[in-house]
């Protein structure tokens, strides 16, 4: 199969690879489309000890199923793959298992990625794509059930319903994004202000929510005046900003991971009780629920995707890398 190969820090080679072989328990997918994710751009800058070169990246994915139950049917997968038995497994908090793998990395075990023409995926991550979701569109599940299981977590914290909140969101990429038509559309939260630095990011972001768009540094993000923020940036400056600007009582849902740590204001976070959250991933309830969303179409048209060609994937990596593309979200064809 053709696919494309991470071979070394901001490197990538469109090349053959073996076809996946059949493994009891799992499926082959043909695929129609995957997503370029943030982890990945994580991983193309060598920063992902969790995934090493040489490794087929991705694991936002569409396909047909080629072979076992499933045989012809157009689905999308769920990448967390985790054990079913733990403690965390078993009360509905898979994603916290403490053997979970995603496709796509090769520590501590190997799972090839999904921009490739094949992939072996267990069973039990398959869903199949519901009416009303285009085959091409359904890789952005995965990160939509990422941004759902953020709002879900906010909503849990705070004292008033999202919809009387005033609502920081860092980062115009597609978790950014997401969270905000999810906080917009499903959450009616009618005050939501969206920070990025690329202007040409935040304008192909207002045609589709209803925000402020404004840059990090705008006047508008002013000191104790959230009552709520997403950071889906996770640098340093963006958790500085976060402290300073949420009210008291109030949260912040930490969701990017860009640097690792830094100083933090914790002085502010006990005086004035504020809740720090980190999420990760999602639950498979909320992948479902993720689900049911795109096919009811409740976040609206998903015309900020942009397609391309798998052989081309290249040169995404590079535009997204150098702040070139615009669009919050790249799917890549085979
Ligand atoms: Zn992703
Ligand atoms: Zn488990």
């Amino acid at each position: 199969m053709k696919a494309l190969v991470y071979t070394g820090t901001q490197e990538l080679v469109y090349r053959d690879e073996p076809n996946p072989s059949k493994v009891s328990g799992e499926s082959i997918l043909k695929i129609h489309a995957s997503g370029i994710c943030g982890s990945d751009m994580h991983a193309y800058h060598g920063h992902d000890e969790r995934r090493i070169p040489p490794l087929i990246l991705g694991h936002e994915v569409s396909g047909k199923i080629q072979n076992g139950k499933f045989k012809d049917k157009d689905v999308v997968l769920n990448p967390l793959i985790t054990c079913g038995k733990c403690e965390y497994c078993r009360t509905g908090r898979e994603h916290l298992c403490p053997s979970r793998i995603i496709l796509g990395m090769n520590k501590p075990i190997e799972r090839q990625g999904v921009f490739a023409e094949f992939v072996s995926t267990p069973d039990q991550n398959i869903y199949e794509i519901p009416n009303g979701l285009d085959k091409n569109e359904a890789p952005v599940a995965e990160p939509t059930a990422v941004s759902l299981h953020a709002v879900l977590i906010g909503e849990k914290s705070l004292k008033k319903p999202l919809s009387e909140c005033k609502v920081l969101v860092q980062g115009g990429g597609a978790i950014g994004l997401l969270c905000g038509l999810i906080l917009s559309k499903i959450k009616k939260t009618k005050n939501i202000v969206l920070s990025d630095p690329n202007k040409l990011r935040l304008a192909e972001c207002s045609k589709y929510l209803d925000a402020k768009f404004v840059s990090p540094t705008d006047k508008e993000i002013m000191s104790n005046s959230f009552d709520i923020i997403f950071d889906t940036v996770g640098l340093e400056v963006s958790r500085q900003q976060a402290i300073d600007v949420v009210k008291p009582g109030g949260s912040i849902i930490h969701i990017g991971l860009t640097q690792p740590a830094g100083p933090f204001n914790f002085r502010k976070m006990t005086l004035q009780e504020v809740t720090v959250i980190g999420t990760y991933c999602y639950t498979n309830k909320d992948f479902e629920q993720t689900l049911e969303i795109l096919a009811k179409k409740e976040i609206g048209s998903l015309d900020w995707i942009e397609f391309r060609d798998l052989k081309s994937g290249g040169e995404a990596f590079k535009q997204i890398h150098d702040g070139t593309c615009v669009a919050p979200k790249i799917i890549l064809l085979p």
